[in-house]
């Protein structure tokens, strides 16, 4: 699986970094980075947690 970011549309409430910390990170103003673009099979439900607590729909998890 694959990660995707809107970095526009992220309001840097921070839940995805919090619920998924192996999978996101958070930049100085506190708004999303992904520590990496391709998820491992290990890795793929703390992923889909990730992005499906944001409330802005910024984050997308794609198939390969
Ligand atoms: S939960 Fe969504 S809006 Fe909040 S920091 Fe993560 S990507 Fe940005």
């Amino acid at each position: 699986m694959k990660l995707r970011l809107d970095a526009d549309a992220c309001e840097g409430h921070g839940r995805c970094y919090m619920l998924a910390p192996e999978i996101f990170d958070e930049d100085e103003r506190g708004h999303c980075r992904l520590r990496r673009e391709q998820v491992p099979p290990d890795l793929e439900t703390q992923a889909r947690i990730g992005v499906d607590s944001c409330p802005e729909g910024a984050l997308a998890l794609d198939p390969d």
